[in-house]
């Protein structure tokens, strides 16, 4: 059933319900089974705070044994010519060697992304996928593979199932988009 929920000053309706991301997330979930299940301890990496609660109902549905731990992408206006810069914190593991999976919200133009990526790459690991919970291809202008997508959407702005506006909606067990 459709609903309309108010957050701040705009109007959002549904428009995913929770069983359709509970049936996208169990689908992603085979395909990683299938293609880590024989690879040593791999280590799942969450992105806050939007992925979650995908990171918390995903690695439930997982039949191998990974690590898992999240890292944040703290963006800032850096000074002088260079703009937004992007800074991964969190990061305690040792990546040296190791298959990662890098769990996302969203990817929309991949901007933020590929600056995770960047960061990754020089700790040498084995391997390093992303699965994301929603992917934006029409707006994606990246050209590093987004191997796993539970769900494909266009450039409307969604908010639930971890996803915000201005912080506020991330707690709605629906994925909801705004209105006009
Ligand atoms: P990108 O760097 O790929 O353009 O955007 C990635 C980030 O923008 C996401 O991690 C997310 O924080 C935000 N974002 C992009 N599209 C949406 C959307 O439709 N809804 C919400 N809530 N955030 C979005
Ligand atoms: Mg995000």
């Amino acid at each position: 059933m459709e609903k309309i929920v108010k957050l701040h000053d705009k109007e959002f309706r549904t428009l995913i319900p929770e069983a359709e991301i509970d049936r996208a997330v169990s689908e992603l979930a085979d395909k990683l089974n299938a293609d880590y299940r024989d690879r040593p301890t791999p280590l799942i990496l969450g992105v806050l705070n939007g992925a979650f609660m995908f990171a918390s109902d995903l690695v439930k549905k997982l039949d191998f044994n990974p690590e898992l731990s999240f890292v944040k992408l703290s963006s800032y206006c850096g000074t002088g010519s260079t703009g937004k810069v992007s800074e991964l914190i969190g990061l305690k593991n040792n990546l040296e060697g190791r298959h990662i999976i890098v769990l996302e919200d969203i990817v929309d133009t991949g901007e933020s992304m590929e600056h995770l990526l960047k960061s990754l790459e020089g700790h040498r690991p084995a391997s390093v996928e992303i699965a994301t919970l929603f992917f934006k291809p029409r707006a994606f202008r990246k050209d590093f593979a987004v191997k796993y997508r539970a769900l494909e959407i266009g450039n409307e702005f969604i908010v639930g199932y971890g996803l915000d506006y201005n912080e506020l909606g991330r707690n709605f067990r629906d994925v909801y988009v705004a209105v006009g």
